[in-house]
C-alpha cells in the first residue's frame, strides 16, 4: 500500500490551516470542503455530532450555548472554560473535532491521510504542547512531530521569499525576528538561519493576547455607546448579543486595517446605533495592547543580549499583523523594513509542510506519487519556560523554586537533579515538578507529581537518587530516575497535574469514534 502524504497543520486559535508538498516539493494550501483557504476553529456541538468551520460560525449568533471557540486558549487545562451543551468537555476534545474536519477535507484531495506536523506557539508550555499530541491522537492523526510556529513561518520564509540558495541554504547569516499576531495568541521568536540551520535563539510572548483582545475593546466601545443611546440598555446582557457584537467589531477591525475609517451598525432587541469610528481611535483605544507585544520583544532582546541593529528581517505571521499598528510600531522601533512577500495566513501551515516532508524519508510518495524533495536543513528549537522542581526549606517552611532548565535553552537537553534518602529503608521520593513561575513557584504552572518508588527496602539513609529531565527538540518533557550506587535504572511514575491520562484519552477516543461511526 503506498505511504499516505504527510500534511502540515497550523492548529489557530481563531483559524486552521493545512498544507502539503506537491511533486515537487512545493508547499500548498488545501481547500477546505467549503472551498476555503482557511477554516475557522469554532465547533458547533450537537449531542454528539458537531459541524466545523463556516457553519459553525453561521450558527454562533444563534445557538451560542453550543459552540466552542477559541478552544486553544485552554489547552493543557482540565475543561474547555464554558459548557458546551451542557457538557463540560476538554479542550483536547473540541480541538480533536476540528483536526477531524481538517484531515477528512484534506483526504477529498490527497486520499487517505494518517501523519502529520501540528504547529503550536513557541510559548506553548509543556502541558499545552501534550494536550495538542493528544488532540490530533483522539482525531486518529500520528503526530510526526509538533513544531514551534514561528520555527515553521521562519522555514517557509526561508524557502518561498528567497533567502535560501537553491540548495535551501541562507545566502548570508540571518538573524530574524518573528512576530506571530494570530486570533488568540501572541509570539515572538529570535531565529538564526545558517546555510541550512534553523535555530531558535530566544522565545517569549502571551497566551492570552491576540486579535480577540482588539476585537473585545471595540466591542466594548460599541456596546458602551449603545447603551449611552438606550438609556442603560446593554447589549451584553445577552450571549447572543456579546457574538453579535464580537463579530461586528471584528469585521470593522478587519476594515480599519485597510481604510481610514469605517461606520458600524448595530442592532439589538429592534433598537440600533450607527457609529463612525476611525482607525486613529481605534489605535488610540488598543495601544496598550500593542505595547504589551512591544514590552515582550524589548525583553526578548535584552534576555538574548541583541540589538535591533543585529537583525536582518522582521517576519509578520499570524491575520492580527495585518492590522497597519503593528508594522507601523515595528519600523519605527527597529528601523527595519517588515517583510510581506508570504500571506500570514498560510506561512505557518507551509512550514509545517516542509517540516514534514524533512521528518518522512526520502521515498515516501507525495500526491503525484513521486518522491518528495526533501529539504536538507536543521532545526533547532529553545525552551519556552523555566523547568523547575518545588521543595520545602526545612528551616522556614517556604516552597522554593529550584530551577533544573532555565527557559531558552537549546533543545533537546537533559539536566539531572541528585536527591539523597532521608531515613534507612525510605521506599519512595516525590518531586514537584514545573513549570515558569516565581523564585516561590509562585505562578508556576504544575506538570505533576513525580514519585521515585520502589527503592531498596535495605537502601541506607543518604542514599543517592538520581533524576534527569530531558525536553525533546519538540519541548516535550520525559524524566527518569538512576540510583548510581545501584547501578540501575530507578522506577518512576509522574501524576499528571492536567490533561488527559491514557485512561481518560482511550474512554474519548472510543466515544469519538462511537460519533464519527454514526
Ligand atoms: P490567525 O489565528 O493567525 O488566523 O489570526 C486570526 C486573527 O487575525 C483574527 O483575530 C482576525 O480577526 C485577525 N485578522 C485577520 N485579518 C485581519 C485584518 N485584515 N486586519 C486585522 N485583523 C485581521
Amino acid at each position: 500500500m503506498p505511504a499516505s502524504t504527510p500534511i502540515g497543520i497550523d492548529l489557530g486559535t481563531t483559524f486552521s490551516v493545512v498544507a502539503y508538498l506537491d511533486s515537487t516539493g512545493r508547499p500548498c494550501t488545501i481547500t477546505n470542503s467549503e472551498g476555503d483557504l482557511i477554516t475557522p476553529s469554532v465547533v458547533l456541538l450537537d449531542g454528539t455530532s458537531s459541524v466545523v468551520g463556516k457553519e459553525a460560525v453561521k450558527a454562533a449568533g444563534m445557538e451560542p450555548d453550543r459552540i466552542a471557540d477559541f478552544a486553544k486558549r485552554d489547552m493543557g487545562s482540565m475543561f474547555y472554560s464554558k459548557k458546551v451543551g451542557g457538557e463540560q468537555l476538554p479542550p483536547e476534545v473540541i480541538q480533536s473535532l476540528i483536526l477531524e474536519k481538517l484531515k477528512r477535507d484534506a483526504e477529498l484531495k490527497l486520499g487517505p491521510i494518517d501523519k502529520a506536523v501540528v504547529t503550536v506557539p513557541a510559548f506553548f508550555n509543556e502541558p499545552r504542547r501534550k494536550a495538542t499530541q493528544d488532540a490530533a491522537q483522539l482525531a486518529g492523526l500520528q503526530i510526526l512531530d509538533i513544531i514551534n510556529e514561528p520555527t515553521a513561518a521562519a522555514i517557509a520564509f526561508g524557502y518561498q521569499v528567497g533567502f535560501l540558495d537553491a540548495k535551501g541554504e541562507a545566502r548570508q547569516k540571518e538573524t530574524i525576528l518573528v512576530y506571530d499576531l494570530g486570533g488568540g495568541t501572541f509570539d515572538v521568536t529570535l531565529m538564526e538561519i545558517e546555510g541550512s540551520d534553523f535555530t531558535a535563539i530566544a522565545t517569549g510572548g502571551d497566551v492570552y493576547l491576540g486579535g480577540i483582545d482588539w476585537d473585545r475593546r471595540l466591542a466594548d466601545h460599541i456596546a458602551d455607546k449603545f447603551r449611552d443611546k438606550h438609556h442603560g440598555f446593554d447589549p451584553r446582557q445577552d450571549a447572543a448579543g456579546i457574538q453579535r457584537l464580537l463579530k461586528e467589531a471584528e469585521d470593522a477591525k478587519r476594515s480599519l486595517s485597510a481604510r481610514d475609517s469605517v461606520t458600524i451598525t448595530f442592532e439589538h432587541v429592534g433598537q440600533g446605533i450607527r457609529l463612525p469610528i476611525t482607525r486613529a481611535e481605534f489605535e488610540e483605544m488598543t495601544a496598550d495592547l500593542l505595547e504589551r507585544t512591544r514590552f515582550t520583544i524589548r525583553s526578548l532582546l535584552k534576555e538574548a543580549r541583541l540589538q535591533w541593529s543585529d537583525l536582518t528581517r522582521l517576519l509578520l505571521v499570524g491575520g492580527s499583523s495585518r492590522m497597519p499598528m503593528v508594522q507601523k510600531m515595528l519600523e519605527e522601533e527597529s528601523g527595519l523594513k517588515v517583510d510581506r512577500s508570504l500571506s500570514p495566513d498560510e506561512a505557518v501551515a507551509h512550514g509545517a509542510a516542509l517540516y514534514a516532508g524533512l521528518l518522512m524519508a526520502r521515498d515516501v510518495p507525495t500526491a503525484a506519487g513521486k518522491p518528495a524533495a526533501k529539504p536538507a536543513m536543521r532545526v533547532r528549537n529553545v525552551s519556552s519556560h523555566d523547568l523547575g522542581v518545588l521543595s520545602k526549606d526545612p528551616a522556614t517552611g517556604r516552597s522554593v523554586n529550584s530551577v533544573i532548565i532555565p527557559r531558552n535553552t537549546v533543545l533537546p537537553v537533559t539536566k539531572g537533579k541528585r536527591y539523597r534518602t532521608a531515613k534507612v529503608g525510605q521506599k519512595s521520593i516525590v518531586i514537584n515538578v514545573i513549570e515558569g513561575g516565581d523564585g516561590a513557584g509562585r505562578n508556576s504552572t504544575p506538570i505533576g507529581r513525580c514519585t521515585i518508588r520502589e527503592l531498596p527496602s535495605d537502601f541506607p539513609a543518604g542514599s543517592i537518587v538520581e533524576v534527569y529531565f530531558t525536553y525533546g527538540e519538540n519541548g516535550r518533557l520525559k524524566v527518569e530516575g538512576r540510583l548510581p550506587e545501584l547501578r540501575r535504572k530507578a522506577t518512576l511514575s509522574i501524576e499528571r497535574a492536567s490533561g488527559l491520562n491514557d485512561d481518560k484519552l482511550n474512554e474519548w477516543g472510543d466515544r469519538l469514534k462511537a460519533g464519527r461511526g454514526r
